[in-house]
C-alpha cells in the first residue's frame, strides 16, 4: 500500500530503474525533504530481479537459481523508504509488470517481458496517471544515457521525460485527471572533480580490495554542467541506513560502499542534480530543487 498524498501536494517525483537506485543518488534528498514535511513520491520501473546477490545465504535468490530475487527487493525497498521517511513508493505498472533487463548487451535485454522492451508511451501513460495525481513541482530522474548506460536506466529516462511531456498534455487521458506541468526537471549527477577526490579517499581509507573506476560511477559530469548543490549532511545516517536496507545489493562501510563487484565508492551525503527543465532558482549553484518555484 502506498499513502497518497492529496491533490495539488506540490512535492518532489523521482523515476528510478530498480530497488537501491533511489538509496545511492537520491537517499540524502528524499531524507531531506520528507523532513520538511514536502510530499516525496518514489516511482521503480523494476523489481532488479537480475541483480547479484552480495550475501552468500541468500544468494538462492538469484535469477539463476530460485529466482525470487525481485520479491525479496520488494522488502528491501519497503525498509530503505521507512529509513528515509518516504511513505509514497510504487512500481510502474504495479509490481513485475516489467522485468529487469540486465546491463547492455546480455541475453536478458531480448526477454519481452523486460523493461528495455517496454512500449514507451504505455509506460509513460501509467507515470503520467501518478504526475496527474500527484501534482510534483520537481522531477528527478537519469540522463539519457541513463547516468552510465544501462538499459533500464536509459529506459527509465525516456519513460519519466515522455511521462512529463503526456502529463501537460490535455489531450491525453482526460479520464485521469486534469494536466499538469511539472516546474522543474533535473538529472542526477556528479561533478567530476568531486567523484575523483572522493575516489581517493575511498582508495586509501575503505576496506575494499580495490576502487571503482570514475567511469562505472553513474551521472559523472564536467563540474560546470551542475546547477544545483543539495549539502544534505544531516541526512547522512538516514541515507547510509536506505543503502544497508538493500542488503542483496550494497555493502556499506562507513562513509563507503560497494556493489557486487566489491570495488569501494565514496557514499556522498551531498548529492548533485543539473536542471534541464524550468526556471534556474536566483543566486548562483540552487541549495533547494525547489528554488524559484513556489511550493
Ligand atoms: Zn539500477
Amino acid at each position: 500500500m502506498t499513502s497518497v498524498p492529496p491533490a495539488g501536494a506540490h512535492g518532489l517525483l523521482l523515476v528510478h530503474a530498480h530497488p537501491d537506485d533511489e538509496s545511492i543518488n537520491n537517499g540524502s534528498t528524499m531524507a531531506r525533504y520528507a523532513a520538511e514535511g514536502v510530499p516525496v513520491t518514489l516511482v521503480t520501473c523494476t523489481l532488479g530481479e537480475g541483480g547479484e546477490v552480495i550475501p552468500p545465504e541468500l544468494a538462492h535468490l538469484a535469477q539463476d537459481r530460485d529466482d525470487t530475487l525481485g520479491a525479496h527487493r520488494i522488502g528491501e525497498l519497503a525498509a530503505a523508504m521507512r529509513a528515509l521517511g518516504v511513505t509514497d513508493h510504487r512500481f510502474l505498472g504495479g509490481p513485475g509488470r516489467w522485468r529487469d533487463s540486465g546491463m547492455m548487451g546480455v541475453a536478458d535485454n531480448d526477454d519481452p517481458s523486460c523493461f528495455w522492451r517496454a512500449d514507451v508511451d504505455e509506460a509513460a501513460g501509467l507515470l503520467a496517471a501518478v504526475i496527474r495525481e500527484v501534482r510534483p513541482l520537481v522531477l528527478v530522474t537519469y540522463d539519457e544515457d541513463g547516468g552510465y548506460g544501462h538499459p533500464d536506466h536509459i529506459q527509465a529516462h525516456r519513460v519519466a521525460l515522455r511521462g512529463y511531456e503526456l502529463a501537460a498534455d490535455p489531450a491525453f487521458g482526460p479520464e485521469l485527471g486534469a494536466p499538469w506541468r511539472i516546474a522543474k526537471v533535473y538529472y542526477n549527477r556528479v561533478p567530476r572533480s568531486v567523484i575523483e577526490a572522493a575516489l581517493a579517499e575511498t582508495a586509501a581509507a575503505a576496506p575494499f580490495p580495490g576502487t571503482a573506476p570514475v567511469d562505472q560511477i553513474p551521472g559523472v559530469v564536467d563540474d560546470r554542467l551542475v546547477t544545483t548543490v543539495l549539502d544534505n549532511a544531516a541526512h547522512a545516517g538516514a541515507k547510509a541506513a536506505a543503502m544497508r536496507a538493500h542488503a542483496t545489493q550494497i555493502t556499506v562501510a562507513g562513509r563507503h560502499f560497494a556493489l557486487s563487484n566489491d570495488l569501494g565508492q565514496p557514499l556522498l551525503a551531498t548529492e548533485y542534480y543539473e536542471l534541464v527543465r524550468g526556471p534556474l532558482g536566483p543566486g548562483g549553484p540552487e541549495t533547494d530543487l525547489f528554488a524559484g518555484v513556489a511550493r
